[in-house]
């Protein structure tokens, strides 16, 4: 059943993707925002909503090499991408338009300390949800599901994860996806971005690379003649936005947040218009965890 789920949204990224060839050159703002007017006014005195609110602007965590999710080339002015439009709605609902939001480049490894360090405000950027970062961070959602497989230089004689074992497989120092590869037997190679870690396998120095369909299913569109997403997912990752612990509150702000998008179709015109870009069948969005 679960399987089954994710693989219907790795058809649709596929499809998507192949389309139109590069996600990262998205529009900028695809769906329409109602950006609050009088937010401030909306929150508690003492919340971090209402600091932002007032403060009018807000850091957010992005990736900027994850074509469909977070993307930036140099040059382009905003990021694009589904996780990029998660975070748009929920400033929104703070009264920040999409051109007052400070988006800054986040890798895997770094999303718990910058969200401790008040580096950024919040991380949406390809985060799984896991009790363990749940120790340090807080994590609400998830508004995706996914799930890891195995991106090769088409030809490959890795076709399922069962192939892994012995072999060289990159995955990103601080995912979830490197620690699952090196359960799986493989020996495992961690860079600090998926970017670099496909070059690896385009050069042929690595066997493959490993992590969220989501995410290989992008790399595949870009080059489509060499690169190829083989097997079924063998994990479920819960994708959810990251805050900082010493304000609990903005976990209920979330999760609200999303859930109205999800409510009034805007969560399904975000998949339309970044992964799901062709047209491709939309997923149900995904129940989100209670904040209690
Ligand atoms: N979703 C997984 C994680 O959060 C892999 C993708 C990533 O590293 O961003 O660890």
């Amino acid at each position: 059943m679960k399987r089954t789920k994710l693989a219907v949204i790795a058809a649709a990224v596929a499809l998507t993707l192949g389309a139109c060839g590069s996600a990262g050159t998205d529009d900028e703002n695809p769906i329409d925002n109602d950006v609050a007017s009088d937010a401030a006014a909306q929150f508690e005195d003492g919340t971090a909503m209402k600091a932002l609110a007032e403060a009018g602007t807000v850091k957010i965590g992005v990736k900027f090499d994850q074509p469909g999710l977070g993307f930036k080339a140099a040059g382009q002015d905003q990021p694009t991408g589904f996780d990029v439009e998660m975070a748009k709605i929920v400033a929104a609902e703070l009264g920040i338009a999409a051109d007052k939001i400070e988006w800054v480049e986040t890798i895997s490894d770094n999303r718990e300390p910058f969200l401790q360090q008040d580096t950024v405000d919040f991380v949406f950027a390809s985060y799984s949800i896991t009790d363990d970062r749940r120790k340090v961070v807080g994590q609400a959602g998830p508004y995706f599901l996914t799930g890891q497989q195995l991106l090769v230089k088409k030809g490959s004689d890795i076709k399922s994860v069962a192939d892994i074992k012995g072999k060289e497989v990159c995955s990103v120092t601080g995912s979830t996806s490197l620690k699952n590869v090196e359960a799986e037997g493989a020996k495992a190679r961690g860079f600090e971005t998926y970017s670099q870690c496909r070059d690896q396998v385009l050069d042929g120095a690595v066997d493959s690379m490993s992590t969220d369909g989501s995410i290989l299913l992008g790399y595949a569109a870009l080059n489509p003649d060499e690169l190829e997403v083989v097997g079924d997912a063998f994990s479920e990752e819960r994708i959810g936005m990251g805050y900082s612990q010493d304000k609990p509150e903005l976990c209920q702000f979330l999760t609200d947040s999303i859930k109205k998008a999800q409510d009034d179709g805007r969560w399904a015109k975000a998949f339309e218009a970044t992964l799901g870009k062709s047209g491709a069948e939309t997923p149900e969005p995904p129940a989100m965890d209670s904040c209690a």
